[in-house]
């Protein structure tokens, strides 16, 4: 039973959940990486082995949102991303694995390896890709795609947040810091001075931040903003905080109202370079050092980044004698091996750019 639920029972009897990951996932020190970077406590959380086939923070989430969407009978879900976004490629793979079809409607972003790789998996899971020039365009298509669907199938499908990041994605995360704590109390990790964690559309930080009050672990938590500022900036994570917590609070009366205050989270801003999954040199640096010390993957767009600013405060010698826990919210796990044995041209046409263009000059690999 995942950790939530051994302290919130009423929670499992009215809160769907499906077990999709492999949870609970390893924390493991870095000892020579820390040596090396000045710090004696350097953690990693490995939620890049959150799944057998796919790992990586979209399947703590996914356990919740598919859970519901089971459970309201759906036979579809839409959900939105970037071309590339690891949250569009995970939902069509765990929704293909409970019987649910997935349609993803996509924008435009820059080129890069794992762009390729994710639009081919999503092919191979069945998904519905579709792709738009901007948020506009994309918000009159989903009104044309749902209402389709719905002639088609008899149902509306069931839209998932971009990201997953809705209250109910976010519990998943809340479980997260339940586990960490956990691990804690084992002996695992000291409990973390300060915990690296990017953030994209917010659910893993405030997930995390809301299980962490819950636990009573005093953690802060160094959110490294790796997407637009429309959607990391604490309004919204407040607000997404705010309502994560009533729905844990309406469902078990037990579950405490907690108050969020700009002190419990700090956000950097300075990682972010000049756009989303534009990769920068000082994430590329970050990325390898991880590999050639640890051999643990990072990327480009979300946790090379993250880890940059970590090594960054780490240098300035900001982390001294503090326990340091890097949230690794990337999947890990290789599954070149299924999408070598699709051609591009079986993705619709919108998306053969990706395959006959170059790579952004920093992805290497
Ligand atoms: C989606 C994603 C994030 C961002 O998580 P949010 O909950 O959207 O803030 C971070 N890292 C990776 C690898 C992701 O795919």
């Amino acid at each position: 039973m995942i950790t939530l639920f051994k302290h919130y029972p009423e929670l499992k009897d009215s809160l769907p959940h499906i077990s999709l990951g492999e949870l609970p996932t390893p924390v493991e020190r870095l000892a020579e990486l820390g040596k090396s970077l000045g710090l004696h406590h350097l953690y990693i959380k490995r939620d890049d082995l959150s799944g057998r086939v796919y790992g990586g923070n979209k399947v703590r989430k996914l356990e919740f949102l598919l859970g519901r969407a089971l459970q309201m009978k759906v036979k579809e879900v839409l959900t939105f991303g970037y071309a590339g976004s690891n949250h569009a490629v995970a939902t069509a793979l765990y929704a293909n694995q409970v019987g649910l079809r997935t349609i993803n409607m996509l924008l435009r972003q820059p080129n890069a390896h794992y762009v390729r790789k994710n639009l081919l998996m999503g092919q191979i899971c069945n998904a519905e890709l579709h792709q738009y020039p901007n948020v506009r365009s994309l918000k009159i298509a989903t009104v044309y795609q749902l209402l389709r669907h719905k002639l088609e199938q008899g149902r509306f499908p069931q839209m998932i947040a971009p990201g997953g990041s809705s209250p109910v994605g976010s519990v998943g995360y809340v479980n997260a810091a339940f586990e960490l704590k956990e691990q804690i109390e084992e002996g695992k990790t000291p409990p973390p001075d300060q915990i690296y964690v990017a953030l994209g559309t917010g659910g893993t930080v405030v997930g995390l931040m809301l299980g962490l009050k819950a636990t009573n672990v005093n953690s802060h938590i160094v959110a490294v903003r790796v997407t637009d500022e429309r959607f990391g900036n604490m309004r919204r994570i407040g607000r997404l905080f705010h309502d994560t917590n009533s729905l844990l609070c309406s469902i078990d009366s037990s579950f405490r109202m907690f108050e969020f205050t700009d002190e419990d989270i700090q956000i950097r801003h300075d990682f972010f370079g000049p756009g989303y999954a534009h990769f920068t040199e000082e994430g590329m640096r970050a990325v390898d050092l991880l590999r050639d010390s640890e051999g643990i993957e990072l990327e480009g767009t979300y946790t090379g980044k993250t880890f940059a600013a970590l090594v960054h405060d780490a240098r300035k010698g900001q982390l001294k004698d503090k326990t340091v826990l890097f949230w690794n919210t990337y999947n890990s796990r290789d599954y070149s091996d299924r999408t070598k044995a699709v051609e591009y041209q079986s993705l619709p046409q919108c998306f053969y750019c990706y395959f006959e263009e170059d790579v952004q000059d920093l992805d290497s690999s």
